[in-house]
């Protein structure tokens, strides 16, 4: 059974991004330049941002950081967006989630340019990833596809079962391991709160991704012998033996799970650290044209 290192696949992605940097300044070309919008004081987004912020430092890419009042007027957010996408220095934009009650997130992402949408949440990047053009994929899944892809695990001709649709992960994942392409090329079926059957349809899973966001849902009972298992979940649970009082889990029982399975991604340590690796490359792509010449 092979645990998949989500943390050294990062470090390794971010190596490469960092030396194509250091390339790029060699060369005289433009530093990729990231920013984050921030609204509110939310303990975990700011920990997310902060944690994108570093890494950006961490690799050579510049940031930029804007920071709003949670009373911020839904106008005022759209008009500091478009400031950034008329910004020619800034090459990717993120706006942190979730926003608060009184600001729309359709009308925010719908507003963010396509060629800085390096989270690849607006409707023009995830409509040229379902028509398998050149997109910004959101970075989970985009994190996904890659641990799969340098784990060489096979995904044509797999029946490929997807918990959870989320537009951030589910639904994306769904259709990327569908698409003609490699990791791709699955027979996949999408499953979701009114799934019938889930169990019978899980056992049938060569490669089981699950993003359903409920602790340790899927047990060995679920599971073929030999599958693939993706655990997207994270979960925080009261630890009194950890430092930190908590320790994290994930939407796998990974201890009897890994048991039967080919291939397992641990919590932590599997996708989690993938997602801030994928971002970083969306906006290495963003800034030499790659998706958008
Ligand atoms: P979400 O938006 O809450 O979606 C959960 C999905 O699970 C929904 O589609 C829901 O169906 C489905 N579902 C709920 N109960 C079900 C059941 N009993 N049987 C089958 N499907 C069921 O969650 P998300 O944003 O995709 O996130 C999922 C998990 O991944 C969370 O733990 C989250 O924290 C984690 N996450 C991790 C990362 C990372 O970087 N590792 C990134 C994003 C999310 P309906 O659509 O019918 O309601």
């Amino acid at each position: 059974m092979i645990v998949i290192d989500g943390k050294k696949t990062s470090q390794d992605i971010k190596s490469e991004i960092a030396a194509r940097v250091a390339e790029i300044k060699t060369e005289g070309g433009k530093i990729p330049h990231l920013a984050a919008i921030l609204v509110g004081n939310d303990g975990a987004s700011q920990t997310y941002v902060g944690a994108k912020v570093k890494s950006c430092h961490e690799i050579g890419f510049e940031s930029t950081l804007i920071r709003l009042e949670e009373t911020v007027s839904e106008q005022e957010l759209l008009r500091v967006v478009e400031k950034v996408n008329e910004n020619p220095d800034i090459d990717g934009l993120i706006v942190q989630l979730p926003l608060p009650n009184h600001i729309s997130v359709e009308k925010v992402t719908d507003k963010i340019k396509p060629e800085k949408d390096v989270d690849g949440f607006t409707p023009a990047n995830v409509g040229r990833m379902t028509l398998n053009w050149p997109a910004y994929v959101a970075a989970t899944p985009y994190g996904i596809v890659e641990l799969l892809k340098r784990y060489e695990i096979e995904t044509s001709g797999k029946h490929c079962v997807v918990i959870g649709r989320s537009h951030i992960v589910g639904s994306p994942m769904s259709i990327l391991m569908a698409r003609n392409g490699n990791p791709g090329n699955a027979t996949v079926t999408l499953t979701h709160s009114r799934t019938q059957n889930l169990k019978e349809i899980t056992q049938t899973a060569d490669i089981l991704i699950v993003a359903i966001g409920k602790p340790e849902f899927v047990t060995a009972d679920m599971v073929k012998e030999g599958a693939v298992v993706i655990d997207v979940g994270i979960h925080r649970i009261a630890d009194s033996s950890k430092k930190s009082g908590f320790r994290l889990i994930g939407d796998v029982k990974f201890d009897e799970v890994s048991q039967k399975a080919s291939a397992i991604t641990p919590v932590p340590g599997g996708v989690g650290p993938m997602t801030i690796a994928s971002l970083l490359y969306n906006t290495l792509q963003a800034a030499e044209k790659k998706i958008y010449p």
